[in-house]
């Protein structure tokens, strides 16, 4: 056929609409983005010579159409094992976390009104109450996430002056967070004082003069200095700094409102205790151990709260009515500890025991099988989990998990691939030669099944 005949012989873009294939299409997608996708189709179709009918053309719009329509942010399994994965968006939200942010999305909320005088209000006082019941300080604020919070507290207490913080604790986090860094850009001098394994009170007592403005300190989130080693505690801190006339604040990074310990997690100081123990300020996040949605909380001294809020940064750190919802519904959660475990998602997977997890691989291991591709192997293994977010970086979790493996190494890079590319994907990690995925965060068991099987033939499999 020559190709001004087969040009005669694609159907026309009214035709292609018209099938009964299209209908759904404009019923989902719009008839302007149909047309378009047709009109794509039948180009395709001319350039490669085909002659597709109606039905095949508004097939291929269909399938183009929902190719594009896909979310990169579609909710996906994560089996790395790290349960407040940064890259995967840190904690999963209570369900009355959820309700409330969806109330808040749909309606207009006094976020700035009072109800009970008709007049303006403040949108930090949802949380500030809350707050201060549960961490023991006179006042509280919050901007957008932890960073935020130690930036705009050491631009408010320390621009233009000098800040104390000892070599062993001046730390980088993943996204260039790092504490030199921020204070340059908060306009504070920093003094390092000590060395990367021992800090003294003379290090500190030696370093105070006029220009100094604080003390700080920083929780060493994602690392352990051991063997000979000193540091300072918060107490002693405090004694110095008040000796000298000048706060302290301790950056506490993750933070947690409750003794961990009781979940059989490693204790870490809560944020109640540094406050008791004399910091003036204290920051911390609202999405690692927390559990909440991002956010950066401020809780300390009524008066350099006050300061922070007259700050002009606050306007720019502020936090919306959406994230004030989920927060203020996660921060009454902690107001009942007994059902916290049940309830708050992060502290529910973090606190799953080992044999419990191993049971749920044994149980999923012959389902598992049935879904892969013809030469990939399956086993329960034993693993260890990571809180993540530079919480607890050394206490991993023993977990259990099902170890991927195929015979070339370009196979399994194969299925990675295809396990990120399902409808809901699937996330593992590599490891010594295998995909291993970490059924710790595993709760819908059915969904994940059912996403496998939808995995292809895995391409380049034997
Ligand atoms: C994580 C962390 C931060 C930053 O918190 P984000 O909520 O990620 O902005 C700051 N300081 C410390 C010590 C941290 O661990």
């Amino acid at each position: 056929m020559s190709d001004k005949a087969a040009l005669r012989a694609l159907p026309s873009v009214d035709r292609v609409l018209g099938a009964a294939e299209a209908a759904p299409l404009v019923a989902r997608f719009g008839r302007a983005e149909v047309t378009a996708a047709v009109r794509a189709a039948l180009a395709e179709a001319r350039a490669a010579g085909t002659l597709p009918d109606a039905g095949a053309i508004a097939a291929t719009a269909g399938a183009q159409l929902a190719a594009r329509d896909r979310s990169n942010l579609r909710p996906l399994f994560n089996l790395t094992g790290t349960v407040l994965h940064t890259n995967l968006g840190r904690a999963l939200l209570a369900e009355e976390a959820v309700e409330a942010a969806a109330a808040a999305m749909r309606d207009a909320v006094a976020l700035e009104f009072d109800l009970a005088t008709g007049r303006r209000g403040e949108r930090d006082d949802h949380l500030r109450e809350l707050l201060r019941e549960l961490t023991g300080a006179e006042d509280a604020t919050l901007v957008n996430n932890n960073a935020a919070a130690v930036l705009i507290a050491l631009n408010t207490l320390g621009m233009g002056r000098e800040a104390i913080v000892s070599r062993g604790e001046l730390i980088e986090i993943g996204g260039a967070f790092r504490i030199p860094d921020i204070m340059a850009q908060a306009g504070v001098r920093l003094v390092e004082v000590g060395t990367t394994n021992r800090t003294h009170p003379r290090d500190y007592r030696g370093a105070i003069r006029p220009e100094t403005a604080l003390i700080v300190k920083v929780h060493p989130s994602n690392y352990r200095i051991e063997g000979f080693t000193a540091e300072v505690s918060g107490a002693e801190l405090s004694a110095i700094a008040r000796e000298a006339g000048v706060p302290v604040m301790n950056d506490l990074g993750s933070g947690t409102l409750v003794d961990l310990s009781r979940w059989g997690l490693a204790k870490e100081q809560t944020v109640h205790e540094a406050v008791a123990e004399g910091a003036d300020i204290v920051t911390f996040s609202g999405d690692k151990l927390l559990g909440g949605p991002q956010a950066g909380f401020i809780v300390g001294r009524r008066d350099l709260i006050a300061a922070i809020n007259r700050n002009p940064m606050k306007r720019a750190l502020r936090v919306d009515k959406i994230r004030i919802a989920a927060l203020e519904a996660t921060l009454k959660l902690y107001r009942d500890p007994d059902r916290l475990a049940e309830r708050l998602p992060a502290l529910r997977l973090l606190s799953r025991k080992g044999p419990e997890i191993e049971a749920q691989a044994q149980r999923l291991l012959p389902l598992v099988a049935q879904h892969l591709p013809p030469g990939i192997d399956v086993e329960v293994c034993a693993c260890r989990s990571q809180i993540g977010s530079g919480a607890l970086p050394v206490d991993t979790l023993p977990s259990a998990g099902l170890r991927l493996t195929a015979p070339r190494g370009r196979d399994l890079e194969a299925l990675a691939a295809a396990l990120r590319e399902l409808p809901r994907p699937v996330i593992g990690h590599v490891r010594d030669g295998a995909l291993v995925l970490d059924l710790r965060c595993l709760i819908d068991e059915a969904g994940f099944l059912e996403s496998l099987s939808a995995l292809p033939g895995v391409h380049g499999l034997a």
